[in-house]
């Protein structure tokens, strides 16, 4: 695994959560499209997944509300311009959730602790509903958080 994503089932959890994002197969700023053969399996294109809250806050880590696929390019110039981007989310289907990301990315009190192994349980049970086609990023999204 790659040392970028992190150790343990945080590490997993972080890149299965890229996984899923980038399976859209587009970036969701300039509609790029993957030329990947396989849209689980991004070995050479150039999506990233892009995190509106940074990777730092536990509670919005592996959200799907709180990512975009995006093209390396586009990612690169909206992490440039922080304004440019925030008027891209505002633009986006993220723009409805930013009020519950601010609240979900609030650093945990004292005793509180991310369950990594519960969350990596959460996106594998995903992920196999996406690769099955029982569900698409846009359903999951909208599901997300709201029990
Ligand atoms: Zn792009």
């Amino acid at each position: 695994m790659s040392a970028a994503y992190g150790k343990g089932d945080k590490g997993k959890a972080t890149r299965l959560h890229s996984i899923i994002i980038r399976s859209l197969g587009r970036c969701e700023a300039c509609e790029y499209k993957c030329a990947c053969a396989d849209k689980w399996k991004h070995g050479v294109c150039k999506l990233q997944c892009a995190h509106l809250e940074g990777r730092t806050a536990s509670g919005t880590r592996t959200q799907l509300r709180n990512a975009f696929s995006l093209c390396a390019s586009c990612h690169r110039k909206f992490t440039d311009k922080p304004l440019t981007f925030n008027a891209f989310v505002d633009s986006s289907w993220a723009a409805e959730y930013k009020d519950h990301l601010v609240v979900l990315s609030r650093p945990m009190t004292t005793g509180q602790k991310m369950d990594w192994e519960e969350e990596l349980v959460r996106l594998k049970a995903m992920h196999d509903d996406l690769k099955n086609n029982r569900l698409t990023i846009k359903e999951a999204r909208e599901l997300e958080n709201d029990e």
